[in-house]
């Protein structure tokens, strides 16, 4: 089978490894069809530091595919079945998962694509429980948004800062992958959206999604748009992932009593915060990583009812490196998906 695989920082080969053997007793293998590109791609490409990890590594984090094969024991799936895969490598058995908070597992054994290898091959075995079911009218490529993009923001907006119907959101860097995924998640309930992009180009189609107010962030101090378009009030919640560039604006951005949920940081790891702001004014921080299987089959059904990624580009396995250059650019306006 072929696989994509990081040998070096900045280097991916494509390559010839053989087939994986048939799935053992409760596994599933995946003939997979399509990845989609996110930031963690771009740091294990760049070669954070952070990661342990053992190179050649196979990439792709995020990605759709179909059962080709059951194992002994594997119940309520069957060949032929479209699917996505968790790819976090939970244990299973601790409270955490009992519970169904996947992602705070106790005994993690690591992100595929990242610390072991992930999906940008033909085939992968993988353990049932971890596989989670496509609805019908999904794409492959709306389908392969789902297990990070998607299921990360439905995590933040509705477990974390628990977004409700009515209530104003700003979304920050609103032609992300997840900048887009957040405008239409909260649209889609009923929420006020506003967002900043970087350009008046993204600045269209963000309001084309449905964005109510946007605000380019290199010609506006957003922090101040945000409260003249709030009557100086602020909003409810600030969806976050661009780290100390914004942070400051983000918390001046919030009601009282508003919820900052956060999910990356881009800019950088440390910022200065004013701690009489965060308990006069009550706010409420929220870190985000990932998400629990059940935000992606929620995901995955919105989807199909038609709350749907935005497709920035498609790019062929091969060009895998170019869709991490465009990621890396912040050209994009929406998902990269690479086909399998
Ligand atoms: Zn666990």
């Amino acid at each position: 089978m072929r696989a994509l695989q990081l040998v070096s920082d900045r280097q991916l080969e494509l390559v010839e490894l053989p087939d994986p053997p048939a799935p053992a007793a409760g596994e599933v293998q995946l003939r997979m069809r399509a990845v989609a590109l996110n930031h963690i791609d771009v740091w294990g490409w760049r070669g954070m530091a952070f990661a342990k990890r053992k190179l050649p590594l196979v990439v792709g984090a995020e990605a759709a595919g179909e059962i080709v094969a059951l194992g002994e024991g594997v119940t309520g799936l069957a060949v032929g079945d479209p699917v996505v895969a968790y790819g976090a490598l939970t244990c299973g058995v601790c409270r955490a998962c009992r519970e169904g908070r996947d992602n705070l597992c106790e005994n993690v054994g690591g992100i595929m694509g990242f610390h072991v290898d992930g999906f940008a091959r033909d085939l992968v075995n993988m353990p049932a429980r971890l596989v989670i079911p496509v609805p019908e009218g999904v794409s492959w490529g709306e389908a392969a948004c789902a297990p990070i993009a998607f299921g990360t923001v439905e995590h933040m907006l509705f477990d974390n800062a628990r977004l409700e119907p009515g209530e104003t959101i700003l979304v920050h860097a609103g032609g992300s992958g997840i900048g887009t995924a957040a405008i239409r998640l909260a649209k889609a309930i009923g929420a006020t959206v506003i967002t900043t992009v970087g350009d008046d180009e993204k600045a269209e189609k963000a309001a084309a999604l449905g964005a109510d107010h946007v605000i380019n962030y290199n010609t506006d101090r957003f922090e101040h748009r945000v409260r003249r378009l709030t009557g100086k009030t602020g909003v409810d919640v600030v969806f976050e992932h661009v780290g100390p560039d914004t942070w400051n604006g983000s918390l001046l951005s919030l009601k009282r009593g508003g919820r900052l949920v956060t999910c990356g940081s881009t800019t950088g790891v440390s910022a200065q915060m004013n701690l009489y702001q965060l308990f006069q004014q009550q706010l409420r921080i929220f870190g985000s990583f990932g998400c629990r299987m059940a935000n992606i089959a929620d995901a995955l059904k919105k989807m199909a009812a038609g709350t749907r990624p935005v497709i920035d580009t498609e790019f062929d396995v091969a060009e895998f490196d170019r869709g991490l250059e465009r990621l890396e650019s912040r050209k994009v306006f929406g998902k990269i998906v690479v086909r399998l």
